[in-house]
């Protein structure tokens, strides 16, 4: 059974959107294999987001995704491993493009996302393809953390 990873960025948490955003993959019929609240590091969010190093918008990026960009109180991300029938290409299709203002409209980037300060707060991360996902999984959670 192919798995992905997800993450609930800081907007969403801030939004009060985690109810939803976890009712559209149940919908999905794909189950959850590991769940966490997690405080991130920078050293964790920049092997995470690897593929963006030498960008003009990775370091604001990072920032947003441990609060800097909302003000939280304390910033935290929810990470899941969502498993499933073609889970990663579901998964996908329900987030929508990677830019809010491009994204359909029916895709939770298309109805929770935007565009703040020059950086796309989308709601949600999941993975890109299944090995980017075997990746991901083993750098957000440990072995025994996730069910076989
Ligand atoms: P995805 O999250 O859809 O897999 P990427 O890996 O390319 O997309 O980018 C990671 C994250 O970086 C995006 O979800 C978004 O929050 C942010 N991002 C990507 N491209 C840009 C950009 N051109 N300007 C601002 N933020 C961006």
């Amino acid at each position: 059974m192919e798995q992905t990873l997800i993450l609930i960025k800081p907007d969403a948490i801030q939004k009060k959107l985690t109810g939803i955003i976890l009712s559209r993959f149940e919908a999905l019929g794909l189950e959850i294999a590991a769940a966490k609240a997690v405080r991130a590091t920078e050293d964790l969010l920049r092997k995470h987001y690897a593929n963006l190093q030498g960008t003009d918008f990775v370091d604001g990026v990072i920032k947003f995704m441990m609060g800097d960009y909302n003000g939280l109180p304390d910033h935290r991300i929810y990470a899941f491993v969502l498993r499933g029938e073609k889970a990663v290409s579901r998964v996908r299709a329900a987030l929508g493009a990677t830019n809010p203002e491009k994204a359909e409209p029916w895709t939770l980037r298309g109805q929770f996302g935007c565009i703040k300060d020059g950086i796309m707060q989308n709601a949600v991360h999941a993975s890109g393809s299944a090995e980017d996902a075997e990746r991901e999984i083993a750098l957000w959670f440990r072995p025994e953390e996730v069910l076989p």
